[in-house]
């Protein structure tokens, strides 16, 4: 009898799934992953999530100098 594990039919997509050390796709500096979604490193997701709140805010309040 052959038994075929499950383990077998897993597909690669899980081996990105798991925590490992990854290189930030932006300054490629060596980081840890926690798992999926995880190719950038805390310190550049830091600044982009700053970015975005500066990118937000300005748009919203501009200055009105029109009189
Ligand atoms: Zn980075």
């Amino acid at each position: 009898m052959n038994t075929v594990y499950p383990g077998t039919l897993t597909p690669k997509r899980a081996n990105s799934d798991l925590p490992a050390e990854r290189h930030c796709l932006r300054c490629k500096t060596a980081f840890w992953s926690e798992g999926f979604g995880e190719r950038i490193c805390k310190r550049c997701k830091t600044q982009v999530s700053w970015k975005s709140a500066i990118t937000t805010g300005d748009g919203g309040s501009r200055r009105r100098s029109s009189r």
